[in-house]
């Protein structure tokens, strides 16, 4: 695994051996800059992992920054979230969290250097002027009338924007750089606009505020960073982060990459979206473990581990794709496979009676906790006259393959002993309600001591002691068949069965899981106990995945 992890760098850890070997850096310093205006996602999880894994293989530096250069989406509470999520993922900061209005003070310097540079001016165009000016794809822009202004003017102008003498969109400054470039983000691109609005954390100190491209390489520049990674949308707008960089002078300019960004096939992951879900009360907030946000991704049970193997097997690219949501499921079964105790819990109950059990008795059996890993140990199960199974593994007509009970055959309880049917009650409508059974008691364990076979095993809870939990079961929030997005409307085609919640009985060791406790319910699939709704002795179980797939790596 070493020597092939060796030959398959991807890219970016191509760029950065070089630029180590060819000692334009001396060491490598990432940043994840998130804007804080909502919660991130499981694209954002790539991104992360992305620049924390690199400053890790490289023995450098991950800086965490929030990108607030923007006062009117941003909110302190998705600080909040972002950094729970981050340090969930398990991606290290250190004592490096840093804010981009921090550095308001220097980018604003930075625009007065532009200015007193001769490369920058203030512009009184509007913006659907500025607009108009800028020219398309296949034609040049036109320089705007106020491109001539002396320094002095510019000096005095932008002061007085910062000042609050001019209205919100009344000017603007702009960096003086190529009206006729074929890349139109390098025509006279606005740096800083007035906007007088109160931001989350420098309060009312300002009242004009740098665009991203301008702020964004002063951010990296301040911070060292050495590799600054994006998503592709962002590789027409390098030009102009080189030209931020090369006109401040920086003495270690920082080096934008680009990437491509992570998609999932038949999942919603837009913001606008998911707020609509939310605020129409569709799903059951951010974190609805429907939705692939991080934190809904680990309240439903997804583990870190799990969203890093994910991530590795997307590996990095620079063209789009869109992996499936199977790939994701697949992780986090093998992730917990073996990790996680295997437990029985019966989700659509039907009683069993064996009916030559003395009655009024219960027997502890013992069973390995998970029969594939020891080290899990193992528990004690009450077993009595009276059980639960699942209405499925009996069939009063079954098909010729059917391995469960059906009258006259014998299948193994798991853990238990073999049981034969021997009849079942039906109520009026003819529905059964219960099934018979007669145990043989030489098959304490499961095995017969004179070796006969039986053809399935079931599991079962004791009905006594059997704790009852809701449970809730999920399928993709949006209809697979139809797509996405409505084509008529652009809203989004839900499937109405995307939340099934019922109630199941499940063995008393169940009964103490806490919130993000995470067990396999034997052929159910991997089920993890719900951060917000669990109570002290009454877990809510959410199903993080069923055992079968059709994905297959
Ligand atoms: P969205 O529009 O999905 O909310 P965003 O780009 O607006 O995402 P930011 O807070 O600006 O969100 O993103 C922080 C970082 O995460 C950026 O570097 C961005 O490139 C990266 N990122 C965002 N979405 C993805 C994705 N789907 N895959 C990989 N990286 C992503
Ligand atoms: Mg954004």
């Amino acid at each position: 695994m070493e020597n092939e992890a060796a030959v398959s760098k991807n890219f970016i850890e191509n760029i950065i051996d070089k630029d180590l070997a060819e000692g334009v850096y001396d060491c490598v310093h990432t940043r994840f800059p998130p804007e804080p205006n909502g919660y991130l996602h499981i694209g954002h999880a790539k991104s992360i992992l992305l620049n924390y894994g690199l400053a890790k293989e490289y023995q450098g530096k991950f800086n965490m920054r929030f990108d607030d250069t923007n006062p009117t989406k941003e909110k302190t509470e998705f600080v909040e979230s972002i950094l729970e999520d981050i340090r969930w993922l398990g991606a290290d900061w250190e004592d490096r969290l840093f804010f981009a209005s921090n550095y308001f003070d220097q980018m604003y310097e930075a625009a007065v250097k532009l200015i007193k540079k001769g490369k920058a001016f203030v512009c009184d165009l509007s913006a659907e002027q500025i607009r108009e000016y800028r020219g398309t794809l296949t034609e040049p822009g036109r320089e705007s009338p106020y491109r001539s202004r002396s320094i002095e003017e510019n000096l005095r102008l932008f002061e007085e924007m910062k000042d609050g003498r001019y209205a919100d969109g009344e000017k603007v400054l702009r960096a003086k750089i190529d009206m006729s470039s074929p890349n139109i983000n390098m025509r006279d691109p606005v740096i800083y606009r007035v906007a007088h609005m109160s931001h989350h954390n420098t309060g009312d100190k300002w009242c004009i505020y740098p665009m991203y491209d301008f702020a964004h390489p002063i951010e990296d520049a301040i911070e060292g960073i050495t590799h600054s990674i994006c998503t592709l949308e962002f590789e027409d707008h390098r030009p102009l982060y080189d030209w931020v960089v090369r006109e401040l002078e920086y003495p270690h300019p920082p080096k934008q990459i680009e990437f491509a960004k992570l998609y999932l096939t038949n999942v919603v992951t837009g913001k606008r979206y998911i707020k609509k879900l939310v605020e129409e009360g569709i799903v059951d907030g951010w974190d609805d473990p429907r939705l692939v946000s991080i934190a809904a991704l680990r309240r439903r049970g997804f583990t870190k581990e799990s969203i890093q193997m994910f991530v590795d097997l997307c590996g990095v690219s620079k063209a789009n794709s869109s992996v499936d949501y199977a790939m994701l499921e697949y992780c986090i079964r093998e992730d917990l496979k073996l990790k996680r105790p295997r437990l029985m819990a019966v989700l659509d109950p039907l009683p069993l009676v064996i009916d030559n059990y003395p009655e009024g008795q219960i027997e502890q059996l013992t069973a390995p906790n998970n029969m594939e890993n020891e080290s899990l140990g193992e528990r004690s199960i009450p077993f009595g006259r009276e059980l639960y199974i699942e209405r499925e593994d009996f069939m009063v007509d079954p098909p010729k393959k059917y391995k469960r009970l059906f009258v006259g055959t014998e299948v193994r309880l798991m853990n238990a002993y073999m049981v034969t049917c021997t009849g079942y009650d039906t109520d009026e409508d003819g529905k059964v309600i219960r099934v018979h059974c007669t145990y043989d008691p030489e098959t304490r364990g499961g095995n017969a001591p004179d070796g006969r076979k039986v053809k399935g095993t079931i599991h079962w809870v004791e009905a006594s002691h059997a704790g009852k939990v809701e449970v809730r079961l999920y399928e993709n929030i949006v209809d697979e068949e139809k797509g996405v997005y409505n084509k008529e409307d652009g809203s989004l085609n839900l499937n109405p069965h995307s939340l099934t919640i019922t109630e199941a009985y499940v063995e008393p060791a169940l009964m103490e899981a806490k919130g993000y406790d995470s067990f396999q319910f034997v052929r159910n699939g991997f089920f993890c106990a719900d951060i917000k709704d669990s109570k002290e002795g009454a877990p809510v179980f959410n199903r993080i995945v069923t055992l079968k797939s059709s994905f297959k790596l």
